[in-house]
C-alpha cells in the first residue's frame, strides 16, 4: 500500500501537453481530488472521474473537469446517441398512441 502514500499519481495523458507524464501530487484531498501538477507543462490537472481511465482532466481557478478530453468527448458520443434514440422511441410511441386514438375514436 506504498503506492497510495506516494506523491506521485499513475501515468497518464495531460490534458494540457498531451504528454505521457506522472502528475505530482500538489494538493492532497481525500474529500474531493488530489489536485496534481504536470510535471512536463505545470499545470493543474485532476485525475479522471470514468473508472479505470488514467488520464488527466483539465484543472482550472473556478472550475475543475471531471473527465479527461478523451472520455469527454465519449460521453458526448454516448449522451448524443441515447438522446437521438430516446427522443426516437419517444416519437414512435406517440405516433402509436395517436394512432389508437384515431381508430377507437372513427370506431364509435
Ligand atoms: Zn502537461
Ligand atoms: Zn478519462
Amino acid at each position: 500500500m506504498n503506492e497510495q502514500t506516494s506523491k506521485y499519481k499513475p501515468i497518464g495523458i495531460c490534458p494540457h501537453c498531451n504528454h505521457e507524464v506522472r502528475a505530482k501530487i500538489s494538493v492532497k484531498n481525500n474529500l474531493r481530488r488530489d489536485k496534481c501538477k504536470c510535471p512536463n507543462c505545470g499545470a493543474t490537472i485532476y485525475v479522471c472521474r470514468n473508472y479505470g481511465c488514467r488520464n488527466y482532466a483539465v484543472g482550472g481557478d473556478y472550475y475543475d473537469d471531471e473527465f479527461c478530453p478523451t472520455c469527454a468527448k465519449e460521453l458526448m458520443k454516448f449522451a448524443g446517441k441515447f438522446a437521438e434514440k430516446s427522443s426516437g422511441i419517444l416519437l414512435t410511441a406517440l405516433a402509436t398512441a395517436f394512432s389508437s386514438f384515431i381508430v377507437s375514436k372513427t370506431k364509435k
